[in-house]
């Protein structure tokens, strides 16, 4: 294979050790394959993983490596053999790189691909001034899209967004979202952009549930009320066909399967390796009702989301709470911001 390599170096900022602060380094800009594109890095998002990166809670290898998996900008070069994208497009990149080859990847479950890699956990990602990845993980994102947004869309809508596809949500059925944050707003947002017939948000966060209000959805207090019981109440005693548990709680995983209406599923997308209960006759089999787990997105779900953005079904500019340089410093900040906040702390980086 032929590669080209350009003289000059970047900027980027890397965890060389798990436990210590991301450091700031120049080094050579990367190859550009012959269907790669190097994209100039326009706005790469800071996202709780990364904090999970940082502090050694999650693999990331090899080190040392370059942070951030929800990256946009600007192609600067595109190899000889790539014919759909030209330097100066606008482009969105799908965080996982995938070959395009294997079982999975042919099956359409592409997340699954075997030598598949996350950009900015197993290959340099985009807290630096370029990337190159393979001319297939970038789409074009329309002018209309502040780089910010396009961002942010490119990790937690686009997990809201599979939640909903694994659900197999139909326009006409109700859905409940367990966890009002960042990925809880947007799938609120694009269940109405599916024709969902009313969409429940539950939460303790008095903010979190007013934000869903403003969004459309019916807030569901779980500090107050019984989060099922109001559900039930809500709907008629019915319950929701589609209940989705963005947060990674054993109990509000049970929550979102009390939930169900008959033929009800249930996407489990928030993390955790706790065991949660069932009570498998009355919950499952009486209702037919289906448990479904969600790991990451699939590269085809991204034209949908690009969409909803573009029609103002999918408000993003909420979500972007502040922008910062491409410095250690900074980023190291935010960092420590969101292991100690958690959510509500979004941060973009904009070289
Ligand atoms: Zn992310
Ligand atoms: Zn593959």
């Amino acid at each position: 294979m032929e590669t080209e390599r350009i003289s000059a170096t970047l900027r980027a900022v890397r965890l060389f050790q798990p436990g210590q602060p991301l450091k700031q380094v120049q080094m050579e800009i990367p190859a550009v394959g012959p269907r790669d594109v190097l994209v100039r890095v326009k706005a790469a998002g800071i996202c709780h993983s990364d904090a999970h990166y940082r502090a050694g809670l999650s693999p990331v290898r090899p080190l040392p490596m370059t942070l951030g998996h929800e990256v946009v900008g600007i192609v600067e070069k595109a190899g000889e053999e790539v014919t759909r994208l030209r330097p100066g497009d606008r482009v969105c990149l799908h965080y996982m790189v995938t070959c395009g080859d294997c079982l999975h990847c042919n099956a359409g479950n592409e997340q699954f691909c075997t030598t598949g890699k996350i950009i900015g956990k197993y290959r340099d990602g985009g807290y630096a001034e370029y990337i190159s990845i393979p001319a297939r993980s970038a789409f074009v994102l329309p002018e209309a899209i502040p780089f910010e947004h396009g961002a942010v869309m490119m990790c937690s809508s686009a997990t809201s967004l599979h939640a909903l596809n694994k659900a197999r949500h139909q326009p006409g059925e109700t859905v409940a979202v367990f966890g009002a944050g960042g990925l809880g707003m947007s799938a609120i947002q694009l269940a109405f952009a599916r024709g969902a017939a009313s969409v429940f948000a539950v939460d303790i966060k008095p903010g979190k549930l007013e934000l869903a209000r403003k969004f459309g959805a019916v807030p569901v207090d779980a500090g107050a009320v019984d989060a099922v019981a109001e559900i039930r109440r809500l709907t008629q005693g019915r319950g929701v066909d589609v209940a989705l548990e963005l947060i990674g709680l054993p109990e509000v995983m049970r929550q979102a399967v009390q939930s169900l209406a008959v033929l009800g599923r249930v996407a489990i997308a928030g993390l955790t390796n706790k065991s949660f209960e069932i009570a498998p006759y009355t919950e499952l089999l009486d209702r037919e009702a289906e448990v479904i787990g969600v790991s990451d997105h699939l590269a085809s779900e991204i034209p949908f989301l690009i969409q909803c953005v573009l029609e103002r079904k999918l408000d993003l500019s909420n979500v972007v709470t502040k922008t910062v340089p491409l410095e250690a410093e900074a980023i190291n900040q935010v960092l420590d911001d969101l292991s100690r906040f958690g959510e509500g702390v979004r941060a973009v980086i904009t070289p």
